[in-house]
């Protein structure tokens, strides 16, 4: 991290105007993002305690603005704001920083928007993209970044960061840390909840017990009831949540008749909501075809006779007989597959017909 730290150390000499931090989801990219913006505005350098560093950490610093979305795309008029906002200035402090969490989720056009913010950039305005990688960007943008890549925390920092932050079990923390490939909220999530582990595992062996094609159809249906399932697991509570949020606000009961006036702001709560929906489902299917991809890479371990620890331990007898099964080649052509059905869905092609098309050719051969 050595040029984040020089850029801290000479921040009271400017510092450059764009960055761009790229690793995988739950890797920390936004979190580092975010304790840098909060170094440079300190007098400190980051001490973590003083007015400046908690108004950054919570989110409320005036001269920090963070895009997050919860959508499938950054819209371009929210990057219009932001451009827009990256004209004012500072108030409290010397630099006006703005963090984009998904950069990778603009269109090329909304892209373009904020190409000319960096093309010419107003003074002490600084710039932190987050996205999985460089390639995510368009190049006009990747050119004008400092990057800052960061590495996959390891399956045993993972265990370990759950065992000493959250208090989970050190045996449990190892298994999580190992089925969610190191994604560290992914991992969280199978530690503390029970139905989400067993989600996990029902996809799997069911991958397992692929034979014919009727299985096939049965097992891509499953997988998508249970990306929904994972989503609404994950949305409903919050969906409730903002609603009773919102009738609050409005000084009204749960079951009171909504006045008309005050409708559209219903409706509008409402349709945010759906695109969330539509956005966790996507990344429910995600989740599952990234623990198809672990299982099959497990399959090829033990055919490669590779001797590194699975991440499947516990499915360990299914995978062995997949393995015996089946050649590497084969194997190979199944994570090709998996990987193709990660793209068409991310196209956004039809869920279940590319899960069917999956399933079909992850099957044992007879
Ligand atoms: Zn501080």
């Amino acid at each position: 991290m050595g040029q984040l730290e020089t850029a801290v150390k000479n921040r009271d000499r400017g510092v450059h105007h764009a960055w761009l931090f790229t690793g995988p989801p739950g890797s920390g990219r936004s979190n580092l993002a975010v304790a840098f913006a909060g170094a440079l505005l300190c007098s400190d350098g980051g001490c973590g305690t003083c007015k400046n560093c908690r108004m950054v950490t919570t989110g409320t610093h005036p001269d920090v603005t963070v895009l997050s979305t919860e959508r499938v795309q950054i819209s371009i008029d929210e990057v219009r704001e932001l451009v827009t906002n990256s004209y004012l200035g500072s108030s409290v402090g010397k630099y006006r920083i703005l963090i984009i969490e998904d950069a990778d989720r603009m269109t090329d056009r909304t892209s373009n928007v904020l190409l000319k913010a960096l093309e010419e950039p107003p003074i002490n305005t600084i710039w932190m993209l987050c996205a999985p990688s460089e390639a995510d960007l368009l190049p006009t943008i990747r050119s004008r970044v400092r990057r800052v890549a960061l590495k996959v925390p390891s399956v045993e920092a993972v265990a370990q960061l759950l065992v000493e932050r959250n208090g989970i079990e050190p045996k449990l923390a190892a298994q999580v840390a190992a089925e969610a490939q190191s994604h560290i909220g992914m991992a969280l999530r199978l530690a503390t909840s029970t139905e989400a582990r067993s989600r996990r595992r029902e996809t799997l062996l069911s991958a397992l017990n692929l034979r014919g094609v009727s299985s096939a159809m049965f097992a891509a249906d499953q997988w998508l009831s249970i990306a929904k399932k994972d989503a609404d697991a994950l949305t409903v509570l919050r969906d409730s949540e903002e609603r009773t949020q919102l009738l609050a606000t409005m000084g009204l009961k749960e079951g009171e008749t909504i006045p008309p006036a005050l409708r559209s702001s219903f409706k509008q709560l409402e349709e945010a909501q759906k695109r969330r929906a539509t956005r966790s489902l996507r990344d429910g299917l995600d989740r599952i075809l990234v623990d198809l991809l672990s299982l099959y890479r497990d399959v090829l371990t033990i055919q490669l006779s590779a001797g590194v620890p699975l991440v499947n331990d516990d499915l360990r007898s299914g995978i062995q007989d997949v393995a015996d099964g089946s050649t590497q080649a084969q194997t190979l052509e199944k994570l090709e597959r998996i990987a193709l059905a990660r793209k068409r869905i991310d196209s956004n092609v039809q869920n279940l017909l590319t899960l069917e098309a999956l399933a079909v050719s992850l099957r044992a051969s007879e």
